[in-house]
């Protein structure tokens, strides 16, 4: 299928030029080749590229296509605890929460210290029930329990019974497939294709591609008559660019991301004119654990407990933090916990067995040497070598907080805690920050349209949603409250392009 007008081909040699050239002095190529058609075209398999395909075929789009550069669907989606910030929901009416939109706007504008953009954060929040909805009609299924994550004033983190984000891509990916969705995996997205007027009217695809084999793959050129969304996730593992944005990630930091959170879609979209946000606000997971690569299970365990655990500095035995204050908060204390030279000393998560052992998490961090079992504190403080006095005063003075429903030292709601008191038998598990989320990308306005830098309008035929955006969050991105917005902005960028 050829197209009949000129087209401009963003790529490598444009960017070089400069992302915020004019449309005119960019390179004009030959009509593309089309090698198929779609009505919208998504780039990415996460959370908000798996939405935006079920809400475009639920809105009546006949041709859609997801295309995935990796061998497995779902990307970084997968690699948390499965948890969703949701406010006015069901079940929180079933379990006597009370919450609503707005007060989830509230808490995060805080954490976001001045540059979360609240019309992005209403428009998501205000979509959660629906959201919500959306994930229980694909075939999600949540716990009972619902989880209080730091900076929250209400307890809203709906959990799937995997403790998995696979809860919610393996439903999606299943629907979006049943709806006629068409994905294709080892299927990377290469450049952009604009017409002569600057619209985006296609994709360069590389497929049967390998990933780290660059050149690997057929090249092909796939035109989208109503738009092409980019969902294509963060660039946790590009090291240099995440360097160029914070110079203290370097490599010996770890990461939870998948690998291909490599940032080429973001890259391209600057490329093309895109206005960069925030990029240099990188979070690292105040939950991860230095004793296993990745994700892994410590954090499903960490966030679990937290409500009800305190967490140590081994070279005082006390506490030194809100054990559910927001993510950067805490992750920037732990990763002050020193040795007398300098050198990284994890702070210990000290959890009550009593309660931990009613979540699957603890099975897996014992098993896999991620936490340890203690019978008393004599024992604990010897293994690791912290000041026996001041940890057995330290956990006194936390059970006389539990009770008196109050916490002078750091401030913890202690509600959340659910008056449960800290005994022995002990699991005990280290933490140290990895990185774990980008809230810069690219920006996009509450319709998921992407804007250009040069003009501050949406680049025709542009959206992005998901963590390839920048500015929702600002300064610190609450837990459990990206998965609700790549799930929002995937579905308002599908309700975007079949509006538009
Ligand atoms: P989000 O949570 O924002 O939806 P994820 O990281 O879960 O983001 O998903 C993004 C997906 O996009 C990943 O599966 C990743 O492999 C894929 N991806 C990233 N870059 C490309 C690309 N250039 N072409 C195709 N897929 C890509």
């Amino acid at each position: 299928m050829k197209g009949r007008r000129e087209f401009l081909k963003l790529g490598a040699g444009v960017a070089a030029m400069g992302a915020t050239l004019p449309l005119a002095a960019a390179q004009c190529g030959q009509a593309p080749d089309w090698h198929s058609e779609y009505d919208v075209v998504i780039i990415g398999s996460g959370f908000a590229g798996l939405a935006a395909a079920v809400e475009a075929k639920k809105l009546g789009a006949k041709r859609v296509v997801v295309f995935e550069k990796m061998g497995v669907y779902g990307g970084n989606s997968t690699l948390n605890a499965g948890q969703a910030c949701f406010a006015g929901t069901d079940l929180q009416k079933k379990l006597g929460i009370e919450d609503n939109a707005n007060l989830m706007v509230q808490d995060q504008l805080k954490a976001g210290r001045g540059l979360a953009s609240e019309a992005l954060l209403r428009a998501s929040a205000e979509l959660g029930p629906y959201v919500y909805q959306l994930t229980l009609d694909c075939g999600s299924k949540y716990r009972d329990h619902i989880i209080t994550t730091g900076g929250t004033s209400a307890t809203r983190s709906h959990q799937v019974i995997e403790r998995s984000g696979a809860g919610f891509i393996q439903p999606l990916l299943k629907t979006a497939r049943e709806m006629g969705v068409e994905t294709y995996n080892r299927h990377k997205f290469d450049h952009l294709i604009r017409d002569e007027k600057g619209r985006v009217i296609g994709v360069e695809i590389r497929r049967g591609y390998h990933f780290g084999k660059e050149q690997s793959g057929e090249v092909i050129q796939v035109r989208a008559t109503r738009g092409v969304l980019m969902a294509t996730g963060g660039f946790g593992y590009n090291i240099s660019f995440r360097q160029a944005q914070d110079p203290t990630l370097t490599s010996e930091v770890g990461c939870t991301n998948a690998k291909g959170a490599t940032g080429d879609g973001l890259i391209e979209m600057l490329a093309a004119g895109a206005t960069p946000v925030h990029l240099s606000h990188i979070q690292s997971g105040p939950w991860a654990s230095p004793d296993e690569g990745g994700f892994g299970y410590g954090a499903g365990f960490a966030l679990y407990n937290f409500p009800h655990s305190i967490a140590v500095d081994r070279t005082t035995g006390l506490r030194f933090m809100d054990e559910i204050a927001d993510r950067k908060t805490r992750a920037d204390l732990e990763l002050q916990r020193r040795d007398k030279d300098g050198k990284p000393n994890p702070a210990l998560l000290i959890v009550p067995k009593a309660e931990a052992k009613n979540d699957p998490s603890m099975e897996k961090v014992l098993k896999y040497n991620v936490a340890w079992e203690f019978d008393s504190v004599e024992a604990l403080a010897k293994h690791f070598d912290v000041p026996l006095k001041p940890l057995k005063q330290q956990i006194a003075d936390w059970n006389r907080y539990v009770d008196e429903g109050h916490d002078p030292q750091f401030g913890k709601r202690m509600d959340a805690g659910r008056g449960i008191k800290l005994t022995a038998p002990f699991i005990v598990q280290r933490l140290w920050p990895k990185v774990h989320y980008c809230q810069g990308g690219v920006q996009i306005n509450p319709k998921a349209e992407v804007i250009a830098a040069a003009t501050g309008q949406p680049i025709p035929g542009l959206y992005a949603a998901g963590e390839v955006t920048g500015g929702v969050h600002g300064v610190s991105r609450l837990g459990g409250c990206a998965t609700p917005e790549c799930l929002a902005f995937g579905i308002i960028a599908a309700r975007s392009m079949m509006e538009a």
